[in-house]
């Protein structure tokens, strides 16, 4: 029995260490990332629920890795965060973020606004406030074109600390919208005290509206108090008509998901813009 345990041992002994060499691996190559331009950030549209006009975008993160293709940041984001790199990589994605909205201004799309994902990590290890100060300035972008997403938990620890931070962002005129509302221990009650201009949906919500009508009693009840505390309410992972029909009658504001569009690269998402402008026309 001792025999097998030292055995055992070794064995588990050898998965950690594969498991060590892959993420330091992972993270040699994570670093390496940025100065080779293996980041883009792929743009998926909101839509007003009332007219189908486009609002705007959430920019989202992409790896081209030289030998395993595409990796989704679910797959990376974590280790970023562990090790730290999230803080040049949030930088990297802020500016980016920043010169897409310059671009667009320029090409004639004054209108729409970009949001840009901000991790609970990343707001904690780095100065946002001053990141997206200089991320607008470098590229003379309004501050009304930016909107900031965090998540509940985000912004629930060092409550006091953050509400701090997130009123001078949104002083500059930068939104600011809570990201996966429902997925953690959101409870309507604090709500009300939170800085923040956009409610969005977590995707769970919707998946389970489709077959079960407490699910959507929920949603309608979301709705009605976000609409009560002044937020404009936003639905993710929109993937079917009827769920687009639903969320607007109950009034949600904005719609984002396959229904309408996959996240895409920035030329896809132009071309997006105009064949939409031309089927409103039409
Ligand atoms: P998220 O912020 O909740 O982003 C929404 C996710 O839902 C995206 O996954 C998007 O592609 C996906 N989605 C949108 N519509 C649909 C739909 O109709 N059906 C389905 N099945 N999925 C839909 P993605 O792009 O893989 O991003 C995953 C998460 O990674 C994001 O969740 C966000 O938390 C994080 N992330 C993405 N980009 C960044 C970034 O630039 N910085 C940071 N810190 N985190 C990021
Ligand atoms: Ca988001
Ligand atoms: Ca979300
Ligand atoms: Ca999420």
């Amino acid at each position: 029995a001792k025999a097998s345990g030292k055995n055992n041992y070794k064995y588990f002994n050898e998965e950690l260490n594969e498991l060590l060499k892959f993420r330091i691996q992972q993270e040699r190559e994570l670093c390496s990332a940025i100065k080779n331009k293996e980041f883009e950030l792929f743009l998926q549209p909101l839509v007003n629920s009332t007219d189908e006009s486009i609002y705007g975008f959430e920019t989202l993160l992409r790896w081209h890795h030289p030998s395993r293709g595409m990796v989704s940041p679910d797959q990376f984001i974590p280790l970023a965060e562990e090790s730290g790199l999230i803080v040049e990589i949030g930088h990297w994605v802020m500016f980016e973020a920043c010169r897409i909205a310059r671009d667009w201004i320029d090409a004639g799309h004054d209108t729409f606004k970009f949001s840009v994902n901000v991790s609970s990590i990343q707001f904690e290890r780095q100065d946002v406030y001053q990141l997206i100060k200089d991320a607008l300035e470098k590229y003379a972008v309004p501050a009304e074109t930016l909107v900031i997403e965090l998540t509940e938990t985000a912004i629930m620890t060092k409550h006091s600390e953050k509400s701090g931070v997130l009123q001078s962002v949104r002083k500059l005129g930068v939104k600011v919208a809570l990201d996966d509302f429902g997925s953690g221990y959101s409870s309507l009650s604090y709500l009300r005290n939170l800085p923040v201009d956009y409610l969005k949906i977590d995707r769970q919500f919707i998946v389970e509206s489709r077959d079960k009508s407490e699910v959507r009693s929920i949603i309608n009840a979301i709705a009605i108090m976000a609409h009560a505390l002044d937020l404009t309410v936003v639905a993710e992972g929109v993937e079917k008509p009827g769920e687009a029909r639903f969320l607007n009658s109950i009034g949600c504001d904005l719609i984002q998901g396959y229904y309408y569009s996959k996240p895409v690269p920035e030329t896809e998402a132009l071309q997006f813009v105009r064949q939409w402008r031309q089927f409103c026309r039409a």
